[in-house]
């Protein structure tokens, strides 16, 4: 064989290796998407959350000095009812995203989370569409408030339609974000007007403001501080995938490389 064609043959086959390569590398994703699209105990695990909300959405109409938001303040027993969801992970199911990260090798960046979200195809989470419909029967005003950003909001409406969610058509429900990714001060509009009896989220700043990009251990601190909330006027969903629970290991410095956040996990790690 000529040396040239030599070096293309080396060259070719160093391609296909480095291809093979890249598509087996381990993944921190992969075990966690999985277990959202395959395992039953997932499926189960979201039903659960939702036939408990369901429970105690009747209880808490009822009750009209029930307040699930710690924003509430002032003389809020005539208001009317609402309930207030996360969007992705609590209502939608992007695991599709997800997995296609996996796939391909790539890691989160807005510009991929745009065009999935623009796709508007994403699923409901199990148990979702009928706890939003039972409330929205009810006469419970049902908002979305979701740290998408503001330019996804038609898409985000558009896809929750689609998927089956009740949407008001007086107000405004799809709650994007505009500034800070804290919720509370949207939490806190939105109970001026409502009475908030539940709310339901994957990720703890859903329910209160000082999970935010918090460290592991203030966040751990603060679910024993509200004790009481949890399952009773605060339903948390399982999320493996993402969230600040994840950020917080790497102390939400989300720039580093994949492999200074995985070496900064492994440190995590409790023997
Ligand atoms: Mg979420």
């Amino acid at each position: 064989m000529r040396k040239p064609l030599i070096l293309i043959t080396v060259f070719i086959v160093s391609l296909f290796i480095g291809c093979s390569e890249q598509s087996s590398r381990p993944n921190d994703l992969l075990n966690a998407v999985l277990w959202m699209q395959q395992s039953s105990e997932y499926e189960a695990s979201a039903l659960q959350a939702y036939k408990i909300a369901q429970n105690l959405l009747d209880k808490a109409l009822a009750d009209k000095n029930w307040t699930a938001a710690l924003e509430q303040t002032g003389d809020y027993a005539q208001l009317p009812p609402a309930v207030i969801l996360d969007v992705d992970e609590t209502v939608l199911d992007n695991s599709p995203f997800e997995a296609n990260l996996i796939l391909n090798n790539a890691s989160f960046s807005n510009t991929l989370w745009d065009k999935w979200c623009n796709e508007a195809r994403a699923e409901a989470v199990p148990g979702a569409v009928e706890f939003c419909n039972y409330a929205a029967e009810k006469g419970v005003t049902v908002f979305y408030l979701t740290n998408r950003r503001q330019h996804l909001t038609e898409a985000t409406r558009r896809n929750l339609q689609k998927a089956g969610f009740p949407l008001s058509d007086k107000t405004e429900t799809v709650i994007t974000r505009t500034d800070t990714g804290d919720k509370g001060p949207r939490r806190h509009k939105i109970a001026e007007n409502y009475r908030i009896l539940l709310l339901i989220g994957d990720n703890n700043g859903d329910f209160a403001s000082g999970f935010t990009k918090a460290p592991s251990a203030q966040r751990h601190k603060m679910v024993k501080d509200y004790r009481d909330y949890w399952g009773t006027k605060w339903i948390v969903l399982p999320n493996p995938s993402y969230g600040d629970w994840e950020s917080a290991l790497y102390e939400y410095n989300y720039k580093l490389p994949e492999t200074d956040k995985r070496a900064l996990k492994l440190k995590k790690l409790r023997l």
